[in-house]
């Protein structure tokens, strides 16, 4: 049956988001290879600003969500920058100074996992893209190193070349979180006819 998207699947959608992220930080931090371990936090006086960019593009992203869907989507329109933000959890070794990778979580891996753990819990496609939305919009955002195989392998490349198709991805997901909502209308909608018939 398909579901309107509620403040409490929003929440449960955080929780694993953010669970996930924790789970491959302790991972990197524990068990990580020593040579791995050069992650840092930025300078402390430029987080706010990066952290309100991140809001800003996951505000964005989740209106194009709503712009589709219309007010019944509000759930999706918070839980895209707060899902966009929540990403760099991963930081928080290095934030109380401890040795740790760069971005364990900032991994196609982790996002994987995400879903994985999304697609058994929660069901709901509409959540799942927004997920991926607010993943491609934070490393369009971010810049520097990352390890996309981390926790099974921490080789650091570049940001640089992946941001724009990042961007791009992160914009085309939201737009179909729009849709997945629609058509659950759709779907919910024509089922009440039946019944009605
Ligand atoms: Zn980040």
């Amino acid at each position: 049956m398909a579901k309107q998207p509620s403040w409490r699947t929003a929440a449960y959608a955080a929780l694993i988001y953010g669970g996930v992220a924790l789970v491959f930080t302790a991972w990197g931090t524990v068990l990580g290879p020593p040579a791995a371990q050069i992650g840092g936090t930025r300078p402390e006086g430029t987080i706010p600003g990066h952290l309100a960019e991140l809001a800003a593009f996951g505000l964005l992203l989740g209106l194009g969500c709503m712009l589709i869907y219309g007010g019944k989507g509000l759930p999706l329109v918070f839980l895209t920058p707060v899902l966009t933000v929540l990403l760099d959890v991963d930081h928080l070794p290095a934030y109380l100074g401890f040795a740790e990778p760069i971005r364990p979580a900032h991994s196609l891996l982790f996002v994987i996992v995400v879903l994985a753990v999304t697609a058994v819990t929660i069901k709901a496609l509409d959540i799942e893209l927004v997920m991926l939305s607010a993943f491609m919009g934070h490393m369009a955002v971010d810049t520097g190193l990352f390890a996309p195989f981390s926790p099974i392998s921490y080789w650091y490349t570049q940001l640089g070349p992946y941001r724009v198709p990042s961007a791009t991805g992160a914009i085309l997901c939201a737009v179909a979180a729009g849709v997945a909502l629609r058509r659950q209308e759709v779907v919910v909608g024509n089922g009440g006819l039946e019944h009605s018939a």
